[in-house]
């Protein structure tokens, strides 16, 4: 199996000024094409540093791309330098030049002197055409290696890789590489790298713990000549994998949290009414992102202040003095009146304090109570979030607590007990 490096070129990409998306498009097509990614780096339009970043690459790769520094200016010096290292001259061809001045043409100008340059190619190797631009990219083989140089606009590289360097590179790739992800909620990475234990040191497939927006995530990779031979070895390791993180795991591949629970509480009927104060509308927001929502979801209230929560959703006076807005009896009564309001099978209390201020010894910013209340039934969760100075974290991660509350409620739903809230309703 070959593998590849992608150097990106252009100072503009090392000071921040824009992301750096070709590498990203890169990788992901050339996982498609089973060719391993051996590292990603950046370096600025400097001619030292770029001709050392290519040798070193050609040391470890067989492959290298680079992206960017194929323009017309002075700082495009992607194809000079990567054709010194080789010892490749280059020369003007006729019918590129030709092609640059009726470009130009076709857009009422002359040519500019400077764009002369671009019309300079190797003198062995393959040319791939620019169909949305100027710069056309280039493939230099030389001693079993082989570097490839694109331009840098997304609008060209892409299109010009799916034609042309992709069918080029398909002749040095025997097979495919595919992952998938297993997503947990509710347990950290570390404890989740625990379980997944021996996997994490195989190599085919290879299986790598990561953690994002306060969840722990598990991909998995194999490589294979087909595409249904990688999938045969990822399946085995997939379902053992499933099998020991249990009910932490709320779905594979692409789907999020909020695309769960809509999911099954579509797959088993039921209806929910929300009602936030901390989250301000959090919960109800990444609900109704879903597509279908609507089959389940009756109403989100925000009810920020002590006297909403009173007049709306029915939250007694004594429960808020005896015990507070933030309490496990709030949330309950939030819950329990939503419900009802909303004519719902479920309902979801969530009170707490987000921050950055208002905080007390007892009650510290990131402390929330979320309640679940059924026809039959009433859980409450005491939630402490370990950010605590991030306000947007804590609303955050507090309504994917809600989410994965109630995931677990669905979950474990059957369809007696909502024979049980029909009734309920009917006596309402
Ligand atoms: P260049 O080919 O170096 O002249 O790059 C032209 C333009 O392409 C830059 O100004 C950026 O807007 C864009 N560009 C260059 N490299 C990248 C990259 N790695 N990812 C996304 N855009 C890029
Ligand atoms: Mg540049």
């Amino acid at each position: 199996m070959p593998v590849c490096e992608i150097l990106s070129v252009g100072t503009e990409l090392l000071l921040g000024e824009i992301l750096n998306t070709n590498a990203q498009f890169l990788s992901v097509e050339l996982a498609d094409l089973g060719i391993s990614v051996l590292r990603q780096s950046t370096v600025g339009d400097n001619p030292r540093r770029l001709a050392s970043a290519v040798k070193e690459a050609l040391e470890r790769s067989d492959i290298l791309i680079t992206t960017g520094g194929l323009g017309p200016t002075a700082d495009d010096i992607t194809k000079e330098v990567c054709c010194e290292t080789l010892g490749v001259k280059l020369k003007t061809d006729a019918e590129i030049l030709k092609q640059l001045e009726d470009y130009f043409l076709n857009r009422g100008t002359s040519m500019p002197e400077s764009n002369k340059k671009q019309a300079l190619v190797p003198e062995s190797g393959t040319i791939f055409p620019n169909k949305n631009g100027t710069a056309p990219g280039f493939a230099l083989e030389k001693d079993g290696k082989c570097i490839i140089m694109l331009p840098g606009p997304p609008r060209e590289i892409r299109p010009m890789f799916l034609e042309y360097v992709k069918p080029f590179l398909s002749k040095h790739s025997d097979g495919i590489i595919i992952t998938h992800t297993v997503r947990t909620f509710g347990i950290g990475e570390s404890a989740m790298a625990e379980l997944a234990g021996n996997y994490l040191s195989g190599d085919n497939p290879t299986v790598a713990p990561y953690a994002k927006d306060g969840e722990a995530m598990l991909r998995i990779g194999a490589r294979g000549k087909t595409r249904a031979e990688a999938e045969a070895l990822c399946a085995p390791v997939l379902k053992e994998l499933l099998e020991v993180l249990g009910d932490f795991v709320y779905g594979v591949d692409s789907q999020s949290l909020q695309e769960s629970v809509v999911n099954l509480l579509i797959q088993k009927n039921l209806t929910i009414a929300i009602a936030e104060s901390c989250t301000g509308g959090y919960v109800a927001k990444r609900i109704t992102d879903i597509p279908g929502a609507s089959k389940v979801f009756q109403c989100g209230v925000v009810t920020y202040s002590d006297e909403m929560k009173k007049i709306i959703l029915g939250v007694s006076s004594e429960v808020l003095e005896k015990h507070g807005a933030i309490s496990e009896q709030t949330a309950l009564e939030m819950a329990h009146g939503v419900r009802l309001l909303g004519k719902a099978d479920i309902g979801i209390g969530i009170t707490g304090i987000a921050g950055p201020g208002g905080g007390t010894a007892d009650k510290p910013v990131g402390l929330s109570f979320i309640a679940l209340s059924d026809s039959s039934s009433r859980i409450v969760e005491k939630v402490e979030v370990l950010r605590k100075s991030d306000r947007e974290y804590n609303r955050f991660y507090t309504a994917s607590k809600a989410l994965d509350m109630l995931r677990r409620y669905a979950q474990e739903f059957n369809e007696s007990r909502k024979s049980e809230n029909n009734n309920e309703r009917r006596h309402n």
